[in-house]
């Protein structure tokens, strides 16, 4: 029972923690404990793991410049078991296989540069190590058999290493500094023959020009072996509107699917959920495995199932952990809260807690949710 799971899961994450709080200096303790790992709480596609931040590849559709700065790229100082003492520190996170996912590569390029490739491989090499975390890597990569090599070396082996390719003609406009697809599609090959779970990231759907390549896109996949797929659609914010004017063909498409013109740093959603479905059909027919969202590729890759969302469920029902209300009342127990009342409907747990309690249900929520795979509804 999951309650069990739970009470493993922390007691190792608090003996991970002192056994590394007596390794590392004060100072070291301290960096640790004031990271961002140690604080932040996990999106839905799991904890994002930042071995730096900022990229320079110039991706006309990226929202990293208007976070960071453009072409500003900053190193985690981070050493890998200073990041892995952060990530106990902090109150979401849970370790382990059944534990919270990570998901590196949503502020940089993982495979930036010589630094960043290094910081990102010993990073997945500690939590391989120390924490046994389900990760994911999402990357537009350069291709060396080296790297490969390295990577295959360094990461858990059930890893999900998700490649983005969106276009082929227009790669030189979109994507300007990335590596070429074609290397991006010999690295899809070379993780296939080392034994690791490649998908295609064919994310963001940019209108008028991924879904009219995306069949060729999804046929070389093929061929070099993969055969999953995450889909998604375009976010947009000013400025991304405004550098995608560049990739004039596909402007006003674009332009005719912003239903609200962003200003500030607002960011919204096109409207492309036609797109992805027709994207998605072409993916089906052509034998593809179509993940709703990147966490469904971490997921399945590493064998679990999941249903914490609207989009699942993802893997199969009865692979789901085992639930019921007494191991519900028991893991918030274990977590230090007695709720007045917990109700399971299908694969919603509904939970009236304490008033003094209500401050901690962020947290109390992602580790019950992190643990039983299921939603979490709190009422009152
Ligand atoms: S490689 Fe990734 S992080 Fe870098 S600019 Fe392109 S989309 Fe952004
Ligand atoms: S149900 Fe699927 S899409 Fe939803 S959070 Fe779980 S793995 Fe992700």
């Amino acid at each position: 029972m999951i309650d069990r799971l739970l009470e493993r899961a922390l007691e190792e994450k608090l003996k991970q923690r002192d056994r590394l709080v007596s390794t590392l200096s004060e100072r070291e303790v301290e960096e640790a404990r004031r990271d961002p790992h140690a604080k932040r709480r996990p999106r839905p596609c799991g904890l994002t793991i930042h071995p730096a931040v900022g990229c320079d590849r110039g991706c006309l559709y990226c929202y990293v410049p208007s976070i960071i700065g453009e072409g500003s790229i900053k190193i985690n100082p981070l050493s890998p078991e200073q990041l892995v003492l952060s990530l106990l520190e902090n109150p979401y996170f849970l370790p382990g296989a059944n534990g919270t996912l990570l998901a590196v590569g949503s502020v940089t390029e993982p495979f930036l540069n010589e630094t960043v490739t290094l910081k990102t491989l010993e990073y997945v090499r500690a939590f391989r190590r120390l924490l046994g975390n389900p990760v994911q890597i999402a990357t537009k990569p350069y291709y060396s058999a080296e790297l490969v090599r390295a990577l295959v070396d360094a990461v858990e082996p059930r890893a999900s290493i998700l490649v983005t390719i969106v276009t082929l003609k227009h790669a030189k406009l979109l994507e300007p500094r990335a590596p070429e697809p074609e290397e991006r599609f010999e690295f899809m090959r070379a993780l296939v023959k080392g034994g690791l779970s490649a998908s295609l990231f064919l994310r963001p759907i940019v209108p008028g020009t991924t879904e009219m390549e995306a069949k060729e896109v999804l046929e070389r996949t093929l061929e070099a072996g993969v055969r999953s797929v995450v889909i998604g659609t375009l976010r947009v914010n000013w400025e991304i509107l405004d550098r995608l004017r560049a990739l004039s063909a596909s402007y006003k498409h674009i332009l005719s699917r912003v239903r609200e013109v962003p200003t500030g740093s607002m960011q919204v959603a096109i409207e492309g959920s036609d797109l992805k479905k027709k994207v998605e059909g072409m993916a089906r027919r052509l034998g593809f495995v179509v993940f709703p969202s990147s966490c469904s590729a971490n997921v399945m890759s590493h064998d679990l199932s999941c249903a914490a969302c609207s989009m699942g469920p993802c893997g199969s029902l009865e692979n789901l952990p085992k639930i019921d209300c007494s191991c519900i009342h028991s893991s918030l127990e274990i977590l230090g809260e007695r709720p007045l009342q917990v109700i399971i409907e299908g694969n919603t747990i509904k939970i009236r807690l304490r008033k003094r309690a209500r401050k901690r249900a962020a947290i109390i929520g992602t580790i019950i949710q992190t643990i039983t795979k299921r939603q979490v509804r709190f009422f009152e």
